[in-house]
């Protein structure tokens, strides 16, 4: 059997298990999927434990996701980029890391035909989440990309990418906003990053959060007549990305389409 799992700090909630199991299920893998909380100072020994036990392969979240990096074999080039590790797959003795969010991110834009060449797109947030969001957008063509922060003065612009405050977003439209802020989040479900003055001015509202299912910033989108996205599909899309790796099997569309609309329900149900 191979043994899969979870590294990271807090992770109680996570529904990762029950999402590995039935992907596991669906292409009669013979795997099992655990959690493995840690906290920073074992890091180290979590790594080891992964060589040790013959591990096949982790997911690796919050706050690990940068500093396992220095522990891998190699990495591959969007993870490298990104300077974010979400999945390690052992082949060969050998550690090596990739980025699967990447990949959900894109199964958003995918499953709606939204393309993002040529389009300019608002990022709410600086963090892990966003950067991955501005590597994909800024990957696939966008035209222009606004980083929206509490501490725009942190950053440097670079070419396409604007770091703006959250004062500077009422001169702005585009196609695309995308809230990587944990604003909304159960169980704060009554906030919201932005109001309705600045959501009527895009087309396109994704929310990387999917507890509750629709937050409120997506509530207020869809009563302004926006397309709406929340973050299921890409929670599913990179545990199925990561099965691809380590099982090294190409998953049928269908099993993903699935899987997003039986956890959608799960969590509309609970809301
Ligand atoms: P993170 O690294 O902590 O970044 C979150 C960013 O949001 C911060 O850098 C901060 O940017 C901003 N922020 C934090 N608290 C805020 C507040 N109270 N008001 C306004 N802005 C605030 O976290 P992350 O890993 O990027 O995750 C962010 C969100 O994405 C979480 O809700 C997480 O659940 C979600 N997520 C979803 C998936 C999925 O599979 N669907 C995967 C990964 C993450 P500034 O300081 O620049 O304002």
């Amino acid at each position: 059997m191979n043994i899969y799992g979870l590294f990271g700090e807090s992770l109680s909630h996570s529904l990762s298990p029950e999402i590995h199991k039935q992907i596991y299920s669906s292409i009669d893998a013979n795997a099992a999927y655990t959690l493995f909380p840690f906290s920073p100072d074992k890091l180290p020994h979590a790594i080891e434990g992964i060589r040790t036990l013959s591990i096949k392969g982790v997911n690796v979240t919050i706050p690990y996701k940068e500093s396992v990096l220095p522990y891998l074999d190699d990495i591959d080039q969007h993870a490298k980029q990104m300077h974010a590790v979400n999945t390690i797959h052992q082949k060969e003795n050998k550690l090596i890391g990739y980025n699967t969010d990447y990949d959900g991110f894109g199964l958003i834009f995918e499953r709606r035909n939204w393309k993002v060449e040529g389009k300019t797109a608002v990022v709410l947030g600086s963090g892990g989440a966003a950067k991955m969001a501005i590597y994909y957008l800024k990957e696939n063509g966008a035209h222009q990309i606004y980083v929206v922060s509490r501490s725009p003065e942190k950053y440097q612009n670079q070419d396409i990418i604007h770091f703006i405050g959250y004062n500077d977003l009422s001169h702005i439209t585009g196609d695309f906003l995308i809230n990587t802020t944990p604003v909304g989040m159960y169980p704060n479900i009554e906030n919201t990053p932005v109001e309705e003055s600045i959501i009527q001015s895009f087309d396109c509202l994704i929310d990387l959060i999917y507890n509750p299912y629709e937050t409120r910033f997506l509530s207020l989108g869809k009563s302004l007549n926006k397309k709406t996205a929340n973050g299921m599909d890409m929670l599913i899309g990179q545990a199925v990305k990561s099965v691809e790796i380590w099982e090294d099997v190409i998953i049928n569309q269908e099993i993903t389409n699935q899987l997003i609309d039986e956890f959608s329900k799960r969590q509309d149900e609970q809301q």
